[in-house]
C-alpha cells in the first residue's frame, strides 16, 4: 500500500485496493474504533400496542468513521464477528446502552427497558459475568436490560439453556429476535428463561395483504401468549399494520411508524420531553 493509513483518505479508495486489502484496512480501522470513540448507539422506541406508551428502546450500533462516514451494522458486524472484534464491540455496546438507560432514569424520565442485540460469538459463559459487572458498574437494575438473541444461538440447546437460566436468575429479560426466520426447533420455548418473542419484520411487511403472513403472525401471538410470553412486532411501518396487530393482541410494536432509530439526544427530545403520557 502507498500510504501508512492514518487519516489518509486514499486508504478507502475502492479503485486502489483489492477486496482482501480493503478487508484488512477495514479490520484495522475497526480495531481502533473503540479507543477512537467512533462507535455510537442509535435508539428506536418500543411501544405498548394497546396504550401507546413507551415501554422500551432498542440500541442499534453505528460506526462513525472520519472517512467512511456513518457505517451501519450490516456493513461491519459480519467482519467483526469473523475477526473476533465483536467481543470488545459487543461489550462496549452493552456498557453504553446500560449507562444511557441509567442516565435517563436519573434524569427522572419514566423507566424503560433497553434492548441490546447479542452476537452468537458473545453468547458464552463469560457473558454472564460481563453483564453482571456492567450492571454493577452502571447501577442499572437488571429488569431494565433486555438481551435480544436469535434462534440460531439456541442450536446447542444444553449450552444455551444454561447461559439463559443464569442470565434469567440475574433478573434481566431475554427476547428472541427475528422470530420465525431461524432453523431451530420450538422446544427451547419451554424454557422459562425467555420473556419475549420478536416477530421478524418479513412477516409484518405484507400482513394486511397476504393471508399466510397474517395467519402466521396471528398464530405466533396466540402460541406465545399460551406460553406466557410477551410478543413484539418489528418493522411496523403503517397504521394498517398497527391496526391488525392491535386486533390480534400483539403486546408491543417497533418500527418506522413510530420512529426510525435516532441519536440519544433526539430520542430524549422526541419521547421523553414532549410525550410523557
Ligand atoms: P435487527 O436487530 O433486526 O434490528 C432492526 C433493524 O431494522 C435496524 O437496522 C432498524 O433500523 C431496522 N428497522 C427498524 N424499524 C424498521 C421499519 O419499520 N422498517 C424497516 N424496513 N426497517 C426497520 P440496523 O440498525 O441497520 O441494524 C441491522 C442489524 O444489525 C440488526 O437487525 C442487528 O441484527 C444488527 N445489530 C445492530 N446493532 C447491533 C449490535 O449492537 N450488536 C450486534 N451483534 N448486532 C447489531
Ligand atoms: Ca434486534
Ligand atoms: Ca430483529
Ligand atoms: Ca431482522
Amino acid at each position: 500500500a502507498k500510504s501508512n493509513g492514518g487519516n489518509n483518505l486514499q486508504v478507502f479508495n475502492p479503485v486502489m485496493y483489492s477486496n482482501s486489502q480493503k478487508k484488512l484496512l477495514m479490520e484495522n480501522a475497526l480495531r481502533k474504533s473503540i479507543e477512537n470513540n467512533e462507535l455510537l448507539l442509535f435508539y428506536q422506541p418500543q411501544i405498548n400496542t394497546r396504550t401507546g406508551q413507551l415501554v422500551g428502546v432498542e440500541a442499534l450500533v453505528r460506526w462513525k468513521h472520519p472517512q467512511l462516514g456513518l457505517v451501519g451494522p450490516e456493513e461491519f458486524i459480519p467482519l467483526s464477528e469473523e475477526t473476533g472484534i465483536i467481543i470488545p464491540i459487543g461489550e462496549w455496546v452493552l456498557r453504553e446502552a446500560c449507562r444511557q438507560n441509567k442516565q435517563w432514569q436519573e434524569a427522572g424520565y419514566p423507566p424503560i427497558k433497553v434492548s441490546v442485540n447479542l452476537s452468537g460469538k458473545q453468547f458464552s459463559q463469560e457473558l454472564v459475568d460481563q453483564v453482571n459487572q456492567i450492571l454493577t458498574e452502571t447501577g442499572l437494575a437488571p429488569e431494565f436490560l433486555d438481551l435480544e438473541i436469535t434462534e440460531s444461538m439456541m442450536m446447542d440447546a444444553n449450552h444455551s439453556i444454561r447461559i439463559l437460566n443464569e442470565l434469567h436468575e440475574v433478573g434481566i429479560q431475554i427476547s428472541i429476535d427475528d422470530f420465525g426466520t431461524g432453523y431451530s426447533s420450538l422446544s427451547y420455548l419451554k424454557s422459562f428463561s425467555i420473556n419475549r418473542l420478536k416477530i421478524d419484520r418479513s412477516f409484518i411487511k405484507d400482513i394486511t395483504k397476504n393471508t399466510s403472513d397474517a395467519n402466521i403472525v396471528d398464530t405466533i401471538i396466540t402460541m406465545a401468549h399460551k406460553l406466557g410470553l410477551i410478543v413484539i412486532a418489528e418493522g411496523v411501518e403503517s397504521v394498517e399494520q398497527l391496526e391488525f396487530l392491535i386486533s390480534n393482541h400483539c403486546d408491543e410494536c417497533q418500527g418506522f411508524l413510530y420512529s426510525e432509530p435516532v441519536t440519544s439526544m433526539q430520542f430524549e427530545n422526541k419521547f421523553f420531553r414532549n410525550n410523557n403520557s
